[in-house]
């Protein structure tokens, strides 16, 4: 299964912003279900769990392989149109498969709710954000649904969406959660726009953008507000043999399940339990110190009131586009966030006292000045 590891490979000027030289860059192939519940899985799970866990490792090795052979970062572009497409890899390891004509008329629900969450997802950074696809020039969103089976990950590779069916005893189908769509398409944008180093506190960043706005496509798809929200990301993925409602949850990071199989969720929710691992360990807690940063959005977005997307959405969107680096950490994210807000609701508005609150409750005090 997928492990989240770093590779080196080479990105072109297609869908970067203009005047950008070519640049080597390391990006990593990334899954939904994070190393440290794989690993639980691998140590506590029944013989079949097991061994299905040590061939999906095996594919995600050839997967990786397979993207350093292309050399270039691949991308489609369109006319500017909306493009989302589907296939079906049919249980098996070919991408990106079979086309689906009409994929939001079909009767398979895997091909209908991968096409629903990327249509859901292009509308909302079209309608909210003012973005054109992934990469700001149209580039279709190709998804491939029945990846493998029993394969129990989703992924953006680089180029395109890849769900598997989930094994059914620990994980459902994969496109069962629209948040989970919105967060790896996020992967996406985030490459296009600071590109996050994913390691450390920039890679915890990464996934905790990936989380935001996974959680808006979500709270938009479903009209909620930010107090109605459940602030879950993977719900209604686990099914019930298991003891959790989700992957993670940014309202209350570290109470998201606590299974004899999965283990117990170890997401910090405040800098004092701030995780320092080794790039080894989830390439240094990319998925587990996300929880802090995740904990900040979700304040502030309370605090701010209303539909999420509308401003506490806007205030990351925009750090994201303009202010964030590759290698920024979390007090840089505090920082800009509350610059941002003070520039788009005016210095010491209710706006940029939330994003500043926001950080605090996590540990995080902004740099004023
Ligand atoms: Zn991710």
């Amino acid at each position: 299964m997928c492990r989240n590891k770093i590779q080196n490979i080479r990105i072109s000027n297609v869908g970067r912003k203009a005047g950008k030289k070519p640049v080597i860059e390391r990006i990593p192939f990334q899954c939904i279900v994070p190393p440290h519940m794989l690993k639980e899985i691998a140590k506590r799970g029944d013989p079949k769990q097991r061994e299905l866990a040590l061939k999906h490792l095996m594919i995600s090795e050839r997967i990786r392989g397979r993207r350093e052979a292309f050399g270039e970062f691949y991308v489609a572009t369109s006319s500017g149109a909306k493009c989302l497409n589907v296939f079906d890899a049919k249980n098996g390891q070919e991408l990106p498969g079979v086309q689906v004509q009409d994929p939001a008329n079909s009767t398979d629900e895997a091909v209908k709710e991968a096409f629903g969450g990327a249509d859901a997802t292009y509308d909302m950074y079209h309608d909210v954000f003012e973005r054109t696809s992934i990469d700001d020039k149209g580039m279709c969103i190709n998804s491939t649904v029945h990846y493998e089976e029993k394969y129990d990950n989703a992924f953006w590779d680089g180029r395109q969406m890849v769900y598997g069916d989930g094994d059914g005893k620990l994980f459902n189908r994969f496109t069962i959660s629209i948040d989970v769509i919105g967060h790896e398409l996020t992967h996406g944008v985030t490459e296009h726009e600071a590109g996050l180093a994913y390691s450390d506190q920039s890679g915890a960043l990464n996934e905790s953008m990936s989380d935001v706005f996974g959680s808006l496509v979500k709270q938009r798809a479903l009209n909620q507000t930010a107090a109605g929200a459940d602030w879950l990301i993977g719900e209604g993925l686990l099914t019930s043999n298991v003891n959790g409602k989700a992957l993670r949850s940014m309202k209350e990071p570290g109470t998201a399940y606590d299974d004899p199989v999965l283990g117990k969720d170890p997401q910090p929710a405040h800098m004092r339990d701030y995780q320092k691992l080794s790039l080894s360990e989830d390439n240094g807690g990319v998925h587990i110190n996300s929880g802090i940063p995740n904990r900040a959005f979700c304040i502030t977005a309370m605090e701010i009131g209303g539909y999420s997307w509308e401003k506490a959405g806007k205030i990351w969107y925009i750090t994201l586009r303009d202010r964030l680096r590759s290698r920024s950490n979390f007090q840089d994210a505090a920082n800009k966030t509350y610059q941002v807000a003070g520039v788009m609701y005016g210095s010491g508005s209710k706006e940029q006292l939330a994003v500043k609150k926001g950080w605090s409750t996590v540990g995080i005090t902004v740099k004023t000045k």
